[in-house]
């Protein structure tokens, strides 16, 4: 970072962490594996085949291409065109690609990333593949470019952090640490419309343990199953953030003007949850809220025909000030003056484990999904996943299914078939049903015994798929059965995850189709089901 000239440093800093552009920006790329390849293929006149070999061996297509040019650079004793790419190069590469839109963008797309791609040498095109499909997945992640700054540049961790929190901007960050110095971190200011990174919940066991954990007292909260928003305000502008930062205030227009309207702040940096409602205002399935959400494009008659509601639970800023270090009852104090008309989540403040369960179970009976248990005394810290944060989630009965087909991973698994599609019998006639896939569950060793076992019941191969005489049972944990036109049996398990490989059992003792059926239709007993439920 330090020998990085002082004009490249923001750039190096955003390619480093995997991306073309700072995080709060919304210009995205939009090139699809699909161009990529074929511009590899091209460059490297190649076919589908060398593509496909080198891609096994491999994992991924940016080492795949790395793989492909070196071989060709061996034979040729020179690259392609004869010139160094720059940072600055890759940078307006990186532009142009994100402002091509609209007929004929694909095609342009491909021109450019021939170009920038045809000068890389083979490092900087694996890396280069990587970031163009937003896959870098070497580990470096924005905690550690955080230290990185720190160290290169003298200046004390926290105030690192508290700049890049803040300013949502690590770029900004590294160069005003590079030009000017800890001084100009210290005094870098919050900038709304760029999201804060959100806190997390870790999983908790119990109520006691929750209880014991935080020292005995705790809040506890509904626990929504919706989608998260930190939603900011600055007078008459709203606008919506996922859990992912990224802007969604289109997909929600009615959130973006009931805080216009409900909030009694002139600024605010809020969180809270957006569900799906009922006709008659219960929460539904998770699924419901998602499709709205992927057919934003279309009439806005899907919009109204799924209502959403917002909920709040945090308030991060308020007229100026901002509470990010102050404690959780503060914070929801402050949000209790000025919510207005917005609803906030339901919550109790207690010490007492039966008080705490007769909670717990209504939320369940609302329909929610749990609680999320806070500790009274603790700060909003961004993008942790702590113990001040604590999830409790009804558990759904596991399923043993069996596995009927599987794929190779990619990265580190590129070696095992660590990608399991999950299927149950029918009960009537011989023969089994999809319902999920997973690659969650596993350790290492369990994987790699799996692909040995899994290899010798192969009966057919499609590409990376390998289809298996259905043999082996897994047990398998989820959170949800949800409707799916992505399955012949209509339905799939959400969330599912693997917590056993049960070599014991017999395909034939293994969970029904019509089981699944019976638990998918229990789940409405809680929550309500969307009446036009047949249009989707
Ligand atoms: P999980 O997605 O299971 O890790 O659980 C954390 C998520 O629960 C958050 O990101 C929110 O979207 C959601 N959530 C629902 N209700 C609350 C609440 N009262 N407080 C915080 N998060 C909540």
């Amino acid at each position: 970072m330090r020998d990085v000239p002082k004009r490249d440093v923001k750039q190096v800093v955003y390619l480093l962490l995997g991306r073309p552009f700072p995080r709060w920006d919304e210009r995205t790329l939009d090139v699809s594996w699909a161009i990529v390849s074929s511009v590899i293929k091209k460059l490297a006149r190649v076919d589908d085949h060398t593509l496909i070999e080198a891609l096994n061996k491999t994992g991924d297509l940016g080492a795949a291409a790395e793989e492909i040019f070196r071989e060709r650079k061996l034979k040729k004793q020179a690259s392609l065109i004869d010139k160094e790419l720059t940072i600055s190069d890759v940078a307006r590469s990186l532009e142009s690609i994100a402002e091509l839109v609209g007929e004929g963008a694909r095609e342009r797309k491909e021109r450019v990333l021939e170009s920038i791609l045809g000068q890389a040498d083979p490092d900087e095109i694996k890396y280069l593949v990587k970031i163009l499909l937003g896959e870098m997945r070497t580990g470096f992640n924005e905690g550690l470019m955080e230290l990185a700054i720190s160290r290169a540049f003298g200046v004390d961790t926290e105030v690192v952090r508290r700049a890049s929190m803040l300013s949502g901007d690590l770029g900004e960050v590294a160069e005003n640490a590079k030009l000017h110095g800890s001084e100009s971190l210290r005094k870098m200011k919050f900038r709304f419309f760029r999201p804060i990174r959100p806190m997390l919940a870790q999983n908790a066991e119990s109520l006691s343990e929750i209880l014991e954990t935080h020292g005995g007292r705790t809040a506890l909260e509904f626990k929504l199953d919706g989608m998260r928003v930190q939603i900011h305000k600055l007078d008459d502008k709203v606008r919506i953030f996922s859990r992912r930062l990224t802007d969604v205030t289109s997909s929600f227009p009615e959130v973006e003007s009931t805080v216009k309207k409900g909030l009694q702040a002139r600024e605010a940096v809020l969180e809270g949850e957006v569900i799906a409602v009922g006709e008659d205002g219960s929460p539904l399935p998770f699924q419901y809220l998602m499709r709205r959400f992927r057919r934003i494009r279309e009439a806005d008659a899907t919009l109204r025909a799924i209502p959403v509601k917002l909920f709040l639970f945090d308030l991060l800023l308020v007229d100026g000030e901002i509470l990010i270090d102050s404690p959780y009852i503060e914070r929801r104090e402050r949000l209790s003056e000025i919510h207005g008309e917005i609803p906030v989540v339901e919550q109790i403040i207690t010490e007492d484990v039966e008080h705490a369960k007769s909670f717990f179970e209504k939320a369940i009976e609302q329909g929610h999904e749990g609680i999320i248990a806070k500790n009274l005394n603790s700060t909003y810290t961004p993008g942790v996943r702590g113990k001040n944060w604590l999830k409790l989630k009804e558990v759904l009965e596991p399923l043993d299914l069996v596995i009927v087909a599987a794929e190779y991973g990619h990265g580190r698994r590129h070696k095992w078939l660590s990608d399991y599609y999950l299927a149950a019998r029918d009960g009537e006639e011989d023969r089994f049903y999809v319902v999920g896939k997973t690659f969650k569950g596993l350790t290492d060793e369990e994987m790699s015994e799996l692909t040995e076992t899994l290899e010798k019941l192969a009966v057919r191969r499609e590409g990376r798929r390998v289809h298996v005489k259905p043999e082996v049972v897994v047990e398998v944990l989820y959170n949800e059965i949800q409707r799916s036109p992505k399955y012949e049996c209509g339905l799939a398990l959400r969330f599912a995850r693997i917590s056993r490989i049960r070599y014991d059992k017999d395909p034939r003792e293994s969970d029904t189709i019509q089981r699944v059926r019976e638990i998918y239709e229990k789940q409405f007993e809680k929550k309500s089901r969307y009446r036009v439920e047949d249009r989707f």
